[in-house]
């Protein structure tokens, strides 16, 4: 009987899965991949590997993210056909400093994890839940976590570094960064394509609803926009990014206000929703025709090129530019706008190949070579859990 892996990729508003073959080879396989929205209206879609429609439905639960997982499974048994599930692979969003590599979910490493909420108390629970979800409907079916955060533990200590009392640094105040499955894929993608071009320094694009560039050096990380949170550096579609530290004081001494409303501003009203007053929502903006529209988008545009400056000088330059995520990926005016504002630093689009969205979207006399690439974060998942499964745990 042939093995699959099931990969779920938990994030704030959706649940993407991939069920993967596992075939005889070292290679893996799609079957067939799909999305749980967990909007106001709950929907699963799923699409076998060439496209056929497997299922599109809403439905109905109190509970929608366990009912969702459970509608998951049993879709995913479905279309087992003769295979044997042998695990689910989750993106689990932090892996503190002890995580550096996939681990088996135990209920000891599920509870060390869980001790991390308080480095990422909105992301890390739901990174969590569908594990828990999981081990409830069916104890005996093997876990494994993979990290956001393992790809960038190849940062220098001082790139990682607060200048914060040392004290505080021993406690695990430092910079993480995240989106690490993404940057791997993409990483692993460049190799693939361009051997030369990947031994050399490229800043990835990771632009989603959650955003932030990673500075990738011979295939490994070196600095990324995102730190102790998943709050820092870019943009994003609700999420301030990098901001003095100051206004936070601001708001809680000046204005009293309280500490948890200070968190939901910040991670849920700001980024794009909060500068256009519209929508968090890149396309959504883009459609529009209201000025504080096309104000958060340049902000957006601004802040990512400004950042990718910062990383091009933590690696003295930069060969290579992949965009990546909804935006990175599909919109061709976020890319020219931002490859217009690093001119300066060799880049030169081809604004013809730019608004066909392909490959290459740079000239060919461009310094720095400019991609896109679509992520597949699902994929990492599945070739580490089948990694974890077959050496054992990785703990
Ligand atoms: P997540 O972080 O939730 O995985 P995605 O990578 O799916 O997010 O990216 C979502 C973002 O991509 C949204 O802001 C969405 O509007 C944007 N997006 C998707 N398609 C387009 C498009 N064709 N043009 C512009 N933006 C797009």
């Amino acid at each position: 009987m042939s093995q699959s892996i099931l990969a779920l990729n938990a994030g704030s508003s959706s649940v993407k899965f991939a069920l993967y073959d596992l075939g005889s080879s070292d290679g893996q396989l799609l079957v067939s991949r799909g999305t749980l929205d967990l909007g106001d209206a709950p929907r699963l879609t799923a699409r076998a590997a060439d496209g056929t429609v497997q299922c599109d439905r809403q439905f109905t639960a109190d509970a929608p993210h366990g009912a969702g997982i459970a509608e998951i499974l049993r879709l995913v048994k479905g279309e087992l056909g003769g295979r044997k599930l042998i695990c689910i692979g989750h993106r689990i969003v932090h892996g503190g400093n002890k995580f550096s590599k996939p681990v088996r979910l135990t209920p000891a490493t599920i509870e060390a994890l869980e001790r991390l909420t308080t480095l990422a108390p909105l992301h890390q629970p739901r990174s969590l839940a569908p594990v828990r979800a999981i081990a409830a409907l069916q104890p005996d079916l093997p876990q494994v976590g993979c990290f956001d955060t393992a790809f960038h533990h190849t940062i220098d200590p001082l790139v990682r570094r607060f200048a914060l009392p040392q004290k505080y640094e021993r406690e695990g105040l430092r910079r993480y960064g995240f989106h690490g499955l993404s940057y791997e894929y993409i990483a692993g993608r460049l190799s693939e394509i361009s051997p030369a071009l990947a031994a050399k320094r490229t800043i990835v694009a990771h632009l989603g609803n959650g955003a932030s560039l990673c500075a990738v050096r011979e295939g490994k990380s070196v600095d990324t926009t995102m730190g102790f949170s998943a709050l820092d550096g870019l943009v994003m579609g609700t999420r301030c990014g990098a901001i003095d530290p100051g206004v936070l004081l601001y708001f809680l001494l000046e204005r009293g206000m309280a500490a948890d409303e200070l968190q939901t501003m910040l991670y849920e009203r700001s980024g794009l929703l909060g500068v256009s007053g519209i929508s968090g929502d890149m396309r959504m903006l883009e459609a529009s025709s209201d000025p504080r529209a096309r104000e958060a988008i340049e902000l957006f545009a601004f802040r990512a090129a400004r950042e990718a400056a910062a990383l091009a000088n933590t690696m003295g330059g930069f060969e290579c530019l992949v965009f990546t995520a909804g935006i990175g990926e599909r919109s061709s005016s976020i890319r020219k706008s931002m490859c217009e504002k690093l001119t300066w630093l060799g880049v030169a689009l081809d604004e013809l190949a730019n608004d066909a969205h392909a490959e290459i979207v740079s000239r060919p006399d461009s310094k720095v070579e400019v991609r896109v690439i679509a992520t597949d974060e699902e994929s990492v998942i599945a070739r580490h859990s089948r990694a974890v499964m077959q050496v054992g745990s990785a703990t």
